[in-house]
C-alpha cells in the first residue's frame, strides 16, 4: 500500500457500528503494520473517546481544522492503539452552520486532509449519523465509502437515501468515489431474517457484500470504556477476528490461516459452544 486510501464510513442511520468500525478495523490495519489515520467527524466524539481521549480537554480539535485556524497535522494524536487520530468536540455541531457560509464547503476537509495524505496508508473517516454538510465533506474526501448496516426490517429504506447522496457527490464533487461495500453489522446469522435483509439490500442495490459480517456480541460495549479497539480488549473473540480478516482483505493480504474457524461463528452457521471457538483462535492467532 504506497498509495494512501481514504475511506467513509458513512450511514445516516445512528448505532449502525460506524464508529466500532472505524475503531476496530484501525486497529486490525495497524497490527498489520499499515499506518492509519482516523478522523472523527461525528459531534458526539464517541470515536475521541472510544480511542482513550476525553473530548472535553482535547484543545485542537476537528472543528479547528475545519474553520481553518490550524493545519490537521497540528491536531493530530497518537492513540495507545498505536493508530493516529484526528479528534473532535462537540464545537464540531456549530461547524456545521458555519461551512454552510464558506464558498467550496464541500472540499473543505479533502483540502485540509491532502498534506497528510503521504503519511499515511489508510485514512478512515467516522461519519455523523446524518447527511449534512460534514458527511458530504467525508464522502468529497474519501475514496471509498464502506456502509456499516445493521441488518433488520427497513435497513434498506436509509442505504437508498445514502445512495442518493453517493450518487450527488459522483456527479457534483467527486468523480472518483466508488462503494467499497455494505458490512453486516451486529449480525446474528443464526436468524434467517437477518440473512434474508442482507440479500434484499445487496441485490436491491447492486452492492458488494464485505465479508466476514460481524457478529453480535456483548464485549464490543466493553472496549470504548477502556479506550482500546475490541482487539485489544477482546482480541480473540470472533468479531475482533472479524475485524482482523476484514483488515487484511482491504490490506490486500490473503486470509490468515484461523479466520475458517472464525468466519463458521459468525456467517450463519448455529454457533457452536462459544469457548470451544474462543480456544481454537487463541492458539493460532496470538501474536
Ligand atoms: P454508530 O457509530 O453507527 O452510531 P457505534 O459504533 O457507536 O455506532 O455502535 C453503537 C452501539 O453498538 C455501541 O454501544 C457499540 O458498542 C455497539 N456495537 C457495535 N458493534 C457491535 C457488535 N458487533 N455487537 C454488539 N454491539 C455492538
Ligand atoms: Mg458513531
Amino acid at each position: 500500500m504506497n498509495q494512501c486510501r481514504v475511506i467513509a464510513v458513512a450511514n445516516q442511520k445512528g448505532g449502525v457500528a460506524k464508529t466500532t468500525t472505524v475503531a476496530s478495523l484501525a486497529a486490525g490495519l495497524v497490527e498489520l503494520d499499515r499506518r492509519v489515520l482516523v478522523v472523527d467527524l461525528d459531534p458526539q466524539a464517541c470515536l475521541t473517546f472510544s480511542l482513550g481521549l476525553d473530548p472535553e480537554t482535547v484543545e485542537i480539535s476537528a472543528h479547528d481544522v475545519l474553520l481553518g485556524r490550524v493545519s490537521a497535522g497540528m491536531a493530530v494524536v497518537r492513540t495507545k492503539d498505536g493508530v493516529d487520530l484526528l479528534p473532535a468536540t462537540i464545537e464540531l455541531a456549530g461547524c456545521e452552520a458555519m461551512l454552510l457560509t464558506k464558498t467550496g464547503r464541500e472540499y473543505t476537509l479533502r483540502a485540509a486532509l491532502d498534506e497528510l495524505r503521504a503519511d499515511y496508508d489508510v485514512i478512515l473517516l467516522d461519519c455523523a449519523p446524518s447527511l449534512g454538510v460534514l458527511t458530504i465533506n467525508a464522502l468529497t474526501a474519501a475514496d471509498e465509502v464502506l456502509v456499516p448496516l445493521q441488518c433488520e426490517t427497513l435497513s434498506h429504506r436509509g442505504v437508498g437515501q445514502l445512495l442518493d447522496t453517493v450518487h450527488d457527490v459522483q456527479r457534483l464533487t467527486n468523480r472518483e468515489l466508488s462503494v467499497l461495500g455494505v458490512l453486516p453489522t451486529l449480525f446474528d446469522g443464526r436468524t434467517a431474517h437477518a440473512r434474508a435483509v442482507l440479500a434484499d439490500v445487496a441485490g436491491r442495490y447492486g452492492l458488494p457484500v464485505l465479508e466476514p459480517p460481524i457478529a453480535k456480541s456483548v464485549r464490543f460495549a466493553e472496549a470504548p470504556a477502556a479506550g482500546r479497539s475490541i482487539l485489544q480488549t477482546a482480541g480473540r473473540t470472533p468479531g475482533a477476528q472479524a475485524y482482523r480478516t476484514l483488515a487484511r482483505t482491504l490490506a490486500g493480504l490473503p486470509a490468515a490461516p484461523a479466520d475458517d474457524a472464525a468466519e463458521g461463528d459468525v456467517t450463519g452457521v448455529p454457533a457452536p459452544a462459544a469457548p470451544a471457538v474462543i480456544d481454537l483462535t487463541d492458539q493460532v492467532l496470538t501474536r
